[in-house]
């Protein structure tokens, strides 16, 4: 395991399932996982960490800064690897995630907190509509 460091410099306890999950997004960083398929994959490498203490760990991790926590949609959350700050385009037929990072967005968003004496500690921008595959753009 190789994630020990990153956890005690997040100042986190290395436990066992804290180090498996971790390594779980941590090989997997183009990926946006569930509670649930986090799951399915320790259950895969013959892990047996319930679902429950996935979600305690998870919550533990995005509190400590090393993962960050997405809502795609209302009944759950995806969980990927904490990166260079990012937004989402979400295609709503296939469920195709398209990472994206836009200066003038940011910087917009910056002015808009501004005009308003805001001052912005964080936002989620995640735009919902179809990607150009075939089958989803409605062309034959
Ligand atoms: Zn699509
Ligand atoms: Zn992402």
């Amino acid at each position: 395991m190789n994630n020990n460091d990153t956890l005690k410099d997040a100042g986190l306890k290395v436990t066992h399932p804290r180090s498996e999950i971790l390594d779980i997004l941590q090989a997997n960083p183009d990926m946006h996982l569930s509670a649930d398929e986090i799951h399915n994959k320790l259950v895969a490498n013959n892990q047996s960490i319930g679902l429950a203490t996935v979600y305690r760990v998870l919550t533990q991790l995005e509190v400590a800064g090393l993962i960050q926590k997405n809502q795609f949609s209302d009944n759950q959350s995806s969980y990927e690897i904490k990166k260079q700050h990012h937004d989402h385009l979400i295609c709503i037929k296939c469920g195709k995630i398209i990472e994206f990072m836009n200066d003038d967005l940011e910087q917009l968003q910056e002015k808009i907190s501004k005009d308003y004496n805001f001052r912005l500690n964080s936002h989620v921008m995640t735009l919902f509509g179809e990607c150009s595959d075939d089958k989803c753009a409605g062309k034959k």
